[in-house]
C-alpha cells in the first residue's frame, strides 16, 4: 500500500468542502485536510506536511493569487491546483503564471468524472513536485561539493589559474596564484595572462598553448616567471577544456614552482661540468664505467679513437676492439670492449695494472698503454680506468730486446739469438721429421781487408756483405752472425744438397759484388745437414770442419759435409 497523499482542502465554502470530499471518498489514497481561511491554510502547512492544496480562488479573506505570493515569501514549495469561477481563462493563466501546478473550473464539480480528474490532477503534481525537490536536492548537493572543491583549490599550494583563448584572459586564479605573484586578484582578472610571464618565454608559451588539441590536451611548459621581482621557475600544466566539437573554450593551468629543482640540477650540471674538465684536462685517457658499461670519457679518449662526440662513442664503441692489436702479454682485441666491465664485475681490476696496445687508423705504428682500474672510494661499483701512455717505455725494452737478439754492426741475428732458434729448429725437425741444414762461411783474408783498408772498411764490407747474403737467401732461412767475419745461415726443410746449392749462389753473389774500395771480396762455405744424433754444437762443429777443409783446399768454394754412422764424417764437393 502506498503513502497516502495529504491533501489540503481549502474554501471558505462548507458545503463545497464536504462535497469534494464525498466525491473523492476513498481514504487510502487521500487522507484529507480542511482549511477554510487564510491563517487556517497557513497553519495547516505549517502542521502537517501538505502533499498537495487544493483552493478556492476567491476566499473571503484571501486570493489565490495573494496565496501564491504568501508562499513564495514564505519559500514554501507545495502544488496547487486552483478552483476557478467559470470562463476566467485570464485568471487561470495569472495563476499559472503565479506558480500554480494547475486549474479546475468549480463548474466540473458536478460532472461525473469530477473525482477522477481532479485524482489524476492531484496525483500529477505531487510526483512532479517529488521531481522537484529530487532535483532540488542534487543541486543542492552539487552547490555544496563545488564550495568544497573552491575550498580545495583556495587553500591548495598549487597555483591554478584559468584563462579563455581569446587574449588568454584570465578568467580564474585561486590565492596562492596571487600571492605567489604579488598581486591582487580583481586587477589581474580579465588581463592577459602573458602579462605575468616575462616576455622571453611568450613565444614559446604562445605556440605549446596552441598546440593544445583534444588529441593533445595537456602541455607540460618550464617557464621562468617574476615573483614579487624575483626570477622564479615554473612547471605549468596547462589542459584544455573542450567542447563537444573539439574547440577549447577555456584553460586551466596548475603551475608549481620548481626554482629549487632547477637550482638543484644547475648545481649538478656545474659539478658535472668541473668534473668533465677535470677529466677532458689530462692527456692520459679516461674512461669511468660501471658494471652496464661506460658512463663518462675524456676528450683524450674520444679523440684518440676518432668518436665525435661521446653519443658517436656509445654508437660506434666497437672500433676500440677494431684498434686493439693482439700482442703477447697484452690485452686481447676480442676482450678489448668488455675488460673493464668483466674486471669490474670478477673485482680483480682494481688497482691492478693490464697493457693493451692499440693501432689507430692511418698509423703505422703501436700506442702502448697500461690500464688502471680504480674504484670510486663513493661508490665501489664505479671505476675509473685510466690510460698510460707507455709507447716511449715499450720501445726502449724493445730496444734492449733488439740488442740481445741483433747484432749491432750488420743488423742481422747474433750467435745468442741463433743458438736459440737454432735450439728450436732442431726441435721443429725431430718433431717433424724434416730436414734441416746449415751454411757456415767466413770472409777470405779478411784480415789482409783490415790491413790494406782500415778496419772502418773492413766494418763496411761486413754490412754490405750481409745486406747482400740477407737478399740472396729465402726470408723463411735464419742469417746470423756468429763472430768476427764468420756467418751462418740455418735452413729449414732443406737437403744437404740444397744447402750447398744455396751455399753455392751465396758464393757467386759475394764473388761478383763489387764492395766500395776492396771490389772484390770472396768466402769460404761448409755445410751440412742435421743427423737425428746430432747435437747443436755437433752440427755446428761438422759445419766449422766443412769450413776449414774448404779453406784448406784452396778458399772460395763451398764443401758439403755428411755424418756418417760410423762417425766418419763424409766429404761432397759442391
Ligand atoms: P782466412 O782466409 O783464413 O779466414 O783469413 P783471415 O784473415 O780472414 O782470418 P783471420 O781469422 O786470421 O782474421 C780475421 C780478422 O777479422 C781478424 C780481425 O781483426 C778481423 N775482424 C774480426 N771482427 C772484425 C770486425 O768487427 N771488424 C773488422 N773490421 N775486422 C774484424
Ligand atoms: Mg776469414
Ligand atoms: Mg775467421
Amino acid at each position: 500500500m502506498t503513502k497516502p497523499i495529504n491533501l489540503l482542502i481549502a474554501d471558505d465554502d462548507r458545503f463545497i468542502r464536504r462535497s469534494i470530499i464525498r466525491m473523492l471518498g476513498r481514504e487510502d489514497i487521500f487522507r484529507i485536510y480542511e482549511a477554510e481561511s487564510r491563517d487556517s491554510v497557513l497553519d495547516s502547512l505549517n502542521e502537517t506536511k501538505i502533499d498537495c492544496v487544493l483552493m478556492d480562488y476567491y476566499m473571503s479573506d484571501i486570493t489565490g493569487l495573494e496565496l501564491m505570493q504568501i508562499f513564495r515569501e514564505k519559500a514554501i514549495s507545495v502544488p496547487v491546483i486552483m478552483l476557478t469561477g467559470q470562463g476566467d481563462e485570464q485568471l487561470a493563466a495569472n495563476i499559472m503564471k503565479a506558480g500554480a501546478f494547475d486549474y479546475i473550473p468549480k463548474s466540473r464539480l458536478a460532472e461525473q468524472d469530477f473525482a477522477m480528474t481532479l485524482t489524476g490532477m492531484v496525483n500529477n503534481a505531487v510526483s512532479r513536485q517529488e521531481e522537484i525537490e529530487e532535483a532540488d536536492r542534487a543541486k543542492i548537493a552539487l552547490e555544496l561539493s563545488e564550495a568544497r572543491y573552491r575550498g580545495l583549490i583556495e587553500n591548495s599550494p598549487i597555483l591554478i589559474v584559468r584563462f579563455f583563448p581569446e587574449e588568454y584572459m584570465i578568467s580564474f586564479l585561486n590565492d596562492q596564484f596571487c600571492t605567489y605573484f604579488g598581486v591582487q586578484r580583481f586587477s589581474v582578472l580579465g588581463e592577459n595572462i602573458l602579462h605575468l610571464i616575462p616576455e622571453s618565454n611568450h613565444e614559446m608559451f604562445r605556440a605549446r598553448v596552441n598546440a593544445i588539441s583534444k588529441n593533445n590536451p595537456v602541455a607540460r611548459i618550464e617557464l621562468t616567471t617574476l615573483s614579487n621581482n624575483e626570477e622564479k621557475w615554473q612547471l605549468w600544466v596547462v589542459q584544455g577544456i573542450f567542447t563537444s566539437e573539439g574547440e577549447v573554450t577555456e584553460y586551466q593551468c596548475m603551475g608549481e614552482d620548481i626554482t629549487d629543482m632547477k637550482n638543484t640540477e644547475k648545481k649538478l650540471l656545474l659539478q658535472k661540468r668541473y668534473l668533465q674538465s677535470i677529466l677532458d684536462s689530462q692527456d692520459n685517457m679516461f674512461i669511468v664505467a660501471d658494471r652496464n658499461g661506460v658512463l663518462e670519457v675524456n676528450i683524450s679518449f674520444l679523440q684518440f679513437f676518432g668518436f665525435y662526440s661521446p653519443d658517436d662513442m656509445a654508437k660506434n664503441f666497437g672500433r676500440v676492439a677494431e684498434m686493439t692489436v693482439e700482442m703477447d702479454g697484452y690485452l686481447k682485441p676480442e676482450d678489448a670492449n668488455t675488460f673493464w666491465l668483466s674486471n669490474i664485475s670478477a673485482q680483480t681490476g682494481a688497482g691492478q695494472y693490464r697493457l693493451i696496445a692499440f693501432r689507430q687508423e692511418g698509423s703505422e705504428t703501436n700506442r702502448y698503454f697500461s690500464v688502471k682500474f680504480s674504484p670510486l672510494s663513493i661508490d665501489t661499483d664505479i671505476y675509473v680506468v685510466e690510460f698510460s701512455d707507455v709507447t716511449a717505455l715499450e720501445e726502449r725494452s724493445k730496444e734492449f730486446e733488439n740488442r740481445a737478439n741483433y747484432d749491432a754492426l750488420t743488423g742481422i741475428y747474433n750467435r745468442r739469438r741463433f743458438l736459440e732458434l737454432l735450439e728450436r729448429g732442431i726441435k721443429n725437425a725431430l718433431h717433424r721429421n724434416i730436414e734441416l741444414s746449415v751454411v757456415f762461411f767466413d770472409i777470405d783474408h779478411f784480415k789482409k781487408i783490415n790491413d790494406t783498408y782500415g778496419h772502418n772498411t773492413g766494418d763496411d764490407v761486413l754490412k754490405g756483405l750481409s745486406a747482400l747474403v740477407s737478399s740472396t737467401i729465402r726470408h723463411s732461412d735464419i742469417f746470423a752472425r756468429w763472430g768476427g767475419e764468420e756467418f751462418l745461415v740455418l735452413l729449414e726443410s732443406t737437403s744437404l744438397e740444397n744447402a750447398a746449392r744455396a751455399a753455392e749462389k751465396i758464393r757467386k753473389a759475394v764473388m761478383d759484388y763489387a764492395f766500395p774500395d776492396v771490389k772484390q771480396v770472396t768466402c769460404s762455405f761448409g755445410v751440412t745437414s742435421f743427423h737425428p744424433d746430432d747435437t747443436g754444437e755437433s752440427f755446428i762443429n761438422r759445419a766449422d770442419s766443412a769450413l776449414y777443409r774448404a779453406k784448406e783446399s784452396g778458399r772460395n768454394r763451398v764443401i758439403g759435409m755428411r755424418k756418417k754412422i760410423s762417425e766418419e764424417e763424409e766429404k761432397i764437393h759442391a
